[in-house]
């Protein structure tokens, strides 16, 4: 079980705190934000950074130099980007890691693929020599219930035996314990370490 601290929107001060008090996974979500924070960060050796907002192609370089994780693939045009990408050389020597994002509970939620293509896209990326796919990563609905959100943690826990992925990226400050009693592997909490965020 992998605790991913989001740090977005809070200064590297504060990541620096986290990494103090043992964190070593860090969620971001603008590329642009964690730019500018990364060249602070040089000093928490071993630290690893995901990307969990979404990535828009024409950011995708930039975000392969940034992140250990891509945790928002939501296309195979993104992975293609993402694969044609010249790492640094300090990382160029194994994949960029990535999960694919799925769209559960229609709607509400903009970005994602549907589960019917998720079969496709794991095809389509496993021909991909630069990428190493992890598994799944969805953001419910939100609701403040956590068990009115449980069964969209079953349903990626089902999709990704389906698909024989192993990594589960669900569950935030709220509804993080039913996602690890429904099989997180990786859960994102961001307000429950870092306190409320002044903006999105
Ligand atoms: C902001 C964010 C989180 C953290 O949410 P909290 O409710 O603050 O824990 C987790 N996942 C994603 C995709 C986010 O954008």
């Amino acid at each position: 079980m992998t605790l991913i601290a989001v740090s977005k929107t809070f200064p590297a001060a504060a990541l620096e705190e986290a990494y103090e008090a043992g964190c070593r996974e860090f969620g971001e979500n603008y590329v642009q934000e964690f730019e500018a924070k990364r060249p602070l960060l040089t000093r928490l050796h071993g630290a690893r950074y995901h990307l969990i907002g979404h990535l828009q192609s024409n950011k995708a370089r930039k975000a392969a130099e940034l992140f250990e994780t891509i945790q928002t693939v939501d296309g195979e045009r993104l992975a293609r980007r993402l694969n044609e990408q010249q790492r640094p050389l300090d990382v160029m020597q194994r994949p960029l890691d990535v999960m694919i994002e799925v769209k559960l509970g229609a709607e509400e939620s903009k970005h994602g693929v549907e589960p019917g293509e998720i079969g496709a896209l794991r095809e389509a990326i496993a021909g991909m020599t630069n990428l190493r796919l992890l598994g799944l990563m969805t953001i419910p609905p939100w609701s403040d219930d956590p068990e009115a959100t449980r069964p969209y943690f079953r349903q990626l826990r089902e999709l990704g035996e389906r698909h024989g992925l192993r990594a589960l990226s669900m569950g935030m400050s709220n509804d993080f314990e039913a996602a690890i009693e429904e099989g997180a592997t990786h859960i994102r909490v961001g307000t429950a370490l870092f306190g409320r965020r002044q903006r999105p």
